[in-house]
């Protein structure tokens, strides 16, 4: 069974949802973590694993989502949306220092107290970062995230950077990217092999007007194929390896 530990399959509209997921069986990918980047974003994470087995929702807000609503009393929004027995992740969240990202200062505050809810509700967190390797690092040694399960999503950084994660405690997980990007398979290569989990960060593509050139989570398979070659191991044990270092993580 392939498990892709982030998606935001709930931004597709449900005619799409529907071929998405009838795809994702064919191709033998049985979880699909559908993770929030608002509050009503996470709302709908919750309400489309209520309709599909192999959707469970993680909820969060994204560092570069933080102004797109109210955010007043998010914690508490955050928390109880927990509570469903199908949220099983506090994802999206993170760092994103580009130019017209909000302001550093707020995105560290929402970044700490969402980690500080995947502590209280014992969830694991996958966290994203861009420009911002160095507080990254500061802030999850701060956070303690290696007492948490948690995954570093859709990574791209250098080894130097992977080993720091590594050593907080953090799961790499390998996304598209890695397909076509030379130095990216370099360090990946590195990464020990129960470290790794797996991921396509699928969200609608509408403006490929081919759909099959949309990004879904049938497309775990060409990371599996890349990773195995990489990694000189069989697919099928590859796929095991992966299967059970996400379900470690998921808890389940
Ligand atoms: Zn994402």
């Amino acid at each position: 069974m392939l498990i892709d530990i982030h998606t935001h399959v709930q931004q597709f509209n449900k005619e799409d949802i529907e071929i998405l997921v009838d795809n994702s069986r064919k191709a033998n990918v049985n979880i699909i973590i559908a993770a929030g980047t608002t509050i009503s974003d996470s709302k709908k994470s919750v309400e489309l694993s209520k309709k599909y087995k192999e959707i469970y929702a993680a909820v969060g807000i994204h560092p570069q989502n933080i102004y797109d609503e109210n955010t007043k009393g998010y914690i508490e929004t955050i928390s109880k949306l927990t509570e469903h027995n199908k949220t099983i992740m506090i994802s999206e969240i993170g760092l994103d220092f580009q130019e017209t990202s909000p302001e550093k200062k707020l995105q560290q505050d929402f970044f700490y107290n969402q980690i500080e809810i995947a502590k209280i509700k014992k969830l694991p967190v996958a966290f994203h970062v861009r420009n911002a390797e160095i507080e990254a690092i500061n802030l999850i040694q701060l956070a303690k995230i290696n007492e948490l399960r948690s995954v570093a999503h859709y990574f791209s950084g250098n080894y130097e950077y992977a080993k720091k994660l590594l050593d907080q405690n953090v799961f790499i997980s390998v996304a598209k990217p890695f397909l076509r990007d030379e130095n990216l398979s370099d360090v990946i290569k590195k990464i020990p092999l129960d470290r790794i989990v797996i991921e396509t960060d699928s969200y609608p593509q509408y403006f490929k007007k081919n759909r099959l050139r949309w990004t879904e989570p049938k497309d775990l398979i060409l990371i599996i194929e890349k990773l195995s070659m990489l990694k000189k191991i069989d697919s099928k044990k590859l796929s095991e390896k992966i299967e059970s270092n996400t379900k470690y993580i998921l808890d389940i």
